[in-house]
């Protein structure tokens, strides 16, 4: 089966990790050792866009699919973007790290942006309800009907807010919305998860480098759905999100 990790991160993290670094090099390795075929890669806290894409995009070693970090506070993004967009694959915009909800003004910039060029956004969703609730990236789903976005944590990380998130995107106005697995561990919950919001809705991530696809992987092998499903789960979902872009 082929695995695509739809969420990596790579680079120098700020304080919050501990200043903590890792190369290209050694995601490749830890990739490859997972079986691993290919990663969405987005850069750590502290990494530049810029120099992480120039290692990733076009490596001879392994496929990358790129990710930008979306921080409207980083006064090199616009140009960066300006000049990069055809290699730009995903947003990422973390709502915890850069302290105000997806529905601040500062980012509606780079929501257009992202609704014009089909670019899938995934979002940090996570327990600190007031700033990252998965609540607030259904509000910005409903004013951009094209945006595909995808919850990361299945949408809030812990299963008292991700088991509800699942029934909530299932509607027909979140056609749109989708679910991102990394770092979730209750495989119990997370098959609940899949039969509630239909595997077609769910991406594979291990949020490596915190995290190793090694741990993550076996929770989708051992779930209890078809293997068509897994499939979906796995890299069928990510690969029709990605050709859609302009
Ligand atoms: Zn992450």
């Amino acid at each position: 089966m082929i695995i695509i990790d739809s969420h990596i991160h790579i680079g120098q993290w700020s304080e919050l990790f501990f200043n903590y670094n890792s190369t290209v090099d050694e995601a490749i390795a830890v990739m490859k050792k997972a079986g691993v075929s290919a990663a969405v890669c987005m850069p750590a806290d502290n990494e530049p866009n810029e120099k992480l894409l120039k290692e990733t995009i076009n490596n001879p070693n392994f496929k990358f699919y790129f990710m930008a970090w979306i921080n409207p506070d980083d006064k090199s993004l616009d140009e960066f973007l300006n000049n990069n967009i055809s290699q730009i694959s995903l947003f990422k915009i973390h709502p915890s790290i850069q302290r105000r909800r997806i529905t601040d003004d500062s980012y509606s910039k780079y929501l257009q942006i992202a609704s014009e060029y089909k670019i899938p956004v995934v979002v940090h969703c996570g327990r600190w309800q007031e700033i990252a609730s998965y609540k607030f990236c259904l509000e910005v789903a409903l004013k951009y009907p094209y945006l595909k976005i995808i919850l990361a944590h299945l949408g809030g990380d812990v299963p008292s807010i991700y088991l509800e998130c699942a029934s909530e995107v299932k509607k027909p106005e979140y056609k749109n919305v989708y679910l991102g697995t990394e770092s979730v561990r209750e495989f119990k919950f997370v098959e609940n998860v899949i039969k509630t919001a239909g595997a077609e809705k769910v991406i594979f991530g291990s949020d490596y480098n915190l995290c190793l696809p090694q741990t993550f992987i076996p929770i989708i092998e051992n779930i209890d759905i078809p293997i068509g499903d897994k499939e979906l789960i796995f890299s069928g979902n990510i690969l029709r999100l990605l050709a859609t872009k302009v």
